[in-house]
């Protein structure tokens, strides 16, 4: 059987765009692509790359405040220019959209601007109606921020939104306690908003470190945000042009927007699924084997769709090792169990890699190696900010199980301490290593003694 092309990918973000790159670039393949919204998907549109830059926005005040520590009495920030800000942002996201869609063309892939749906195993209709065949198909669509499905939740918008909004709110709620409302939290604070945060839980980043999760909840209450705990909203409604949000204890507050922050879902609905017999798990995402191959042998998904690990740099591996299997004879599987990510608050970040202290101990003996201390820098300019440099070591082998820092630009400090740890080191390895002083990473080659030692495995 022939077939029009050799691959077809629906979704044009991070793993889409990698595994059609280097199946036709590098392996020669005939590939199509189908998209239809703009080209980079999640990540480079309306996720990582335009919340990081708001993140270095919203951090004027905190720096300025910083720097008044320093003897520079007049440090202010004036007036934040929402406008300025997000026409520059337009035109760099259009900048990387330009350079995604240029990329995947040279290397040989056709880029169809359309919604696609799967016919069959083999087939996929495009919007206009045209139908396209391949030998194998890559579903590479993501996911869409979920809601909770409480009266008029409607009235909320979604991490999406935020981007595409012409001035920003005077009031705003964030509900959720994980990576989206906690640095939309930050940011909107960070800008001048009159920011409040509502979690139905006790402490925010529910499965991180419990140490580093305590510094953060701690965090957002310092910089400003309203951080309501154990309260959730129950019901929205317009009053006023304006939003009535009735909480969980029977109180009402109004906003101006209200964010959910309520976690992400496979972008699975009419994609036309049924027509194939791919098995989804329960979360709806695509049920995939280690090599990405979903119950139809002639199709594979790659990324958030799959719901293993939801971050970029994941679904980018995904996407690539799945193309160099299938098509360049070089069988790939990628690691899921070692990941290492950050948190992007202010001023102190959250990066984490590998177990949790309470993963840990759930598992054996661990000795917990832990320095909580004021960095030089912001304690010189008066703040009680505090670092956490973390590393949690099996006795036995004296393997680096995991490592969590929080504080500023921890971020690029766990992708270092990330090479060692993914190749297997061991404390000793940490130790021998020759301090930068003065630094703030410098304590995690300096920390000699465990902090505590956890000896009887424990349910985390
Ligand atoms: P998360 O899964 O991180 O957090 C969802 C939050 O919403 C949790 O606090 C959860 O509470 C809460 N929640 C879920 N359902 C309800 C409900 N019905 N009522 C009230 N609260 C609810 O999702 P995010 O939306 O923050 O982010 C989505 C994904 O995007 C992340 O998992 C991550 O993979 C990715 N991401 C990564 C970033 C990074 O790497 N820096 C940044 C942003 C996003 P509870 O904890 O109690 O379940």
């Amino acid at each position: 059987m022939t077939f029009d092309y050799d691959l077809f990918v629906i979704g044009g973000g991070s793993g889409g765009v990698r595994a059609a790159r280097i199946a036709a670039g590098e392996h020669g393949a005939r590939v199509g692509l189908a998209e239809e919204s703009r080209m980079g998907g999640t990540c480079v549109i309306r996720g990582c790359v335009p919340k990081k830059l708001m993140i270095f926005a919203s951090q004027a005040p905190l720096l300025a405040e910083e720097m008044r520590g320093y003897g520079w009495q007049q440090a202010q920030t004036g007036h934040f220019d929402w406008t300025a800000f997000r026409g520059k942002l337009d035109e760099e996201l259009t900048r990387l959209e330009n350079a995604y869609t240029r990329n995947a063309e040279r290397a040989g892939v056709q880029i169809f601007h359309q919604r696609a749906r799967l016919a069959d195993h083999h087939t996929v209709e495009l919007a206009d109606g045209t139908r396209k065949s391949a030998k194998h198909i890559l579903i590479a669509v993501g996911g869409r921020p979920a809601r909770i499905g409480i009266p008029g939740d409607e009235h909320a918008l979604v991490s999406d939104d935020l981007f595409l909004m012409d001035e920003l709110p005077r009031r705003a709620l964030l509900v959720g306690g994980g990576f989206i409302a906690c640095e939309y939290a930050t940011i909107l604070n960070g800008m001048g908003v009159d920011t409040s945060q509502a979690y139905r839980g006790d402490m925010v980043l529910r499965g991180f470190d419990l140490e580093a999760r305590e510094m953060a909840t701690q965090q957002l209450t310092d910089i400003g945000v309203d951080l309501r705990l154990g309260l959730t909203p129950v019901r929205l409604s317009k009053e006023a042009g304006r939003i009535a949000v009735q909480f969980s204890d029977g109180s009402t507050d109004h906003f101006d927007a209200v964010f959910f922050a309520t976690g992400r879902s496979p972008y699975t609905g009419g994609l036309g699924l049924e027509n194939t017999g791919v098995r989804l798990r329960p979360t709806g995402a695509i049920e995939v084997d280690e090599w990405s191959q979903s119950s139809v042998p002639s199709i594979f998904a790659v990324g958030d769709v799959t719901d293993r690990v939801n971050l970029t740099p994941v679904a980018i591996r995904e996407g690539h090792a799945f193309a160099d299997t299938i098509f360049g004879a070089r069988p790939r599987k990628v690691r899921h169990d070692l990941v290492a990510s950050a948190v992007y608050l202010r001023p102190g970040e959250l990066g984490s890699i590998g177990l949790t202290e309470e993963e840990a101990r759930g598992r054996g003996p661990v000795d917990v190696y832990s320095a909580v201390f004021r960095p030089m820098r912001s304690m010189f300019a008066g703040s009680n900010a505090r670092t956490l440099m973390k590393l949690l070591v099996e006795p036995e082998t004296d393997r680096v199980l995991g490592c969590h820092i929080f504080g500023p630009e921890a971020g690029e400090m766990i992708q270092i301490a990330a090479i060692p740890i993914t190749m297997g080191c061991t404390k000793a390895d940490f130790d021998a290593t020759m301090a930068v002083h003065p630094t703030a990473a410098e304590e995690l080659v300096t920390m000699r003694h465990p902090t505590r030692r956890h000896d009887a495995a424990k349910v985390a």
